[in-house]
């Protein structure tokens, strides 16, 4: 048995030091990056922020939204391929191309089989395989299949939290590795096996040995507000993923419910007798993709050996997606000015962190 002393940190561990710099305004700064990778060929222009490929958040409907303000999307794996293959055709049609989506897949057969057909069709290059633990050999021999059977599209595999584990998937045809092991929102991972590691740590790491070797990393979960896409661009994310902040939106998957709660306030009925005040809110489902809930919805059960390793939350409702992809646009462009970042891509090489034992002061709320 070993333990590793290095203390491991957390977005909430750190803060960015600000720094003389001559960029005058965040209109001189620059957002949008052009991506090159290892293997894949194509290129793709975006800021590097990606919608989880959940079911309630890989929509066709935050996809729309994303691709507007040059975002991208990975579209869950439920849907089929028929219906893959129709929306991609319309996405098409409307915005000229499909570079700014992924298509996700597990790493079983039927997974490959309708990978297989929508790839074929030329309509999408980019493909995100994802499983719970990346270090099963079942990631890396389906990496290296899919690799050989399309070698030139953009394959984007996770999820790890070390740098040999990085290498080893960008060797073996990864061009993008998705890192994070429990810091998700709505993961109970960390809970239920003690298996994980802080997602600050895990992004210097693991960013520097995939650099190290011509790949990109993803940074995936863990981000609660758009300071902590910041610090993660700045630690060497070249993308980030995020699920509970795109959570809860009008394009977000999950059912709507209205709930009746009692405020504090009271309302007069006559001039003996008053009734607390109910107000109407309403929440929208959000749940964890290995969670018993995520389990029974989408594969009709959960298998007997397996153990739920996500929660289902109600978020209150948050209204359209653009003012929250606005204000995470704002953060960064705000943030390069700060450090004194031109280009996305600068953002770690302009970046001096302190580490903090607190950053917040919450005294009127943790709202934004
Ligand atoms: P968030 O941005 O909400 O903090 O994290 C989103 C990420 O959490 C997803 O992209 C995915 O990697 C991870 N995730 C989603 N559902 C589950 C789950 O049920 N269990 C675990 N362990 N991770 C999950």
């Amino acid at each position: 048995m070993r333990i590793y002393d290095d203390i491991q940190l957390d977005y909430c561990d750190v803060l960015l030091r600000p720094k003389r710099s001559r960029l005058a305004s965040r209109s001189e700064v620059e957002v949008l990056r052009e991506y090159t990778f290892k293997w894949c060929p194509r290129s793709i222009h975006a800021t590097g922020i990606i919608a989880a490929n959940m079911a309630t958040t890989g929509t066709f409907e935050i996809a729309r939204e994303m691709q507007k303000q040059q975002l991208l999307c990975a579209l869950h794996k439920h849907y089929t391929a028929q219906e893959l293959i129709r929306f991609l055709e319309n996405n098409q049609k409307q915005t000229g191309n499909n570079d700014l989506l992924f298509i996700s897949s597990g790493v079983s057969d039927a997974d490959y089989e309708k990978i297989s057909t929508v790839l074929k069709t030329g309509l999408i290059y980019n493909l995100c395989i994802d499983v719970a633990n990346g270090y099963s050999p079942y990631l890396i021999n389906y990496v290296r299949k899919v690799r050989a059977a399309f070698p030139d599209i953009l394959i984007m595999a996770g999820n790890v939290v070390t740098g040999d584990m990085c290498e080893d998937l960008i060797l073996n045809g990864a061009d993008i590795v998705k890192v994070g092991i429990g810091p998700g929102s709505v993961c109970t991972t960390r809970k239920l096996t003690g298996v994980g590691r802080p997602q600050f740590s895990t992004v210097i790491e693991c960013a520097d040995a995939a650099h190290g070797v011509g790949g990109m990393v993803c940074a995936d979960g863990g981000c609660t507000v758009p300071g902590d896409v910041c610090k993660s661009l700045c630690a060497g994310a070249d993308f980030v993923m995020l699920g509970g902040m795109l959570a809860g939106h009008e394009e977000s998957g999950g059912e709507l419910c209205t709930k009746h709660i009692q405020t504090g306030e009271l309302n007069l009925l006559d001039d003996k007798t008053c009734a607390f005040k109910i107000e109407e809110k309403q929440y929208k489902t959000f749940y964890g993709m290995s969670s018993a809930f995520a389990q029974e919805k989408h594969y009709g059960g959960m298998k007997k050996y397996r153990a739920s390793e996500g929660k289902v939350v109600e978020i209150p409702y948050r209204g359209p997606i653009e003012p929250t992809l606005l204000a995470i646009l704002g953060g960064i462009r705000s943030c390069m000015t700060y450090i004194g970042a031109k280009r996305l891509k600068d953002m770690p090489k302009c970046a001096t962190f302190y580490r903090v034992n607190r950053q917040l002061n919450t005294i009127f709320g943790n709202e934004l």
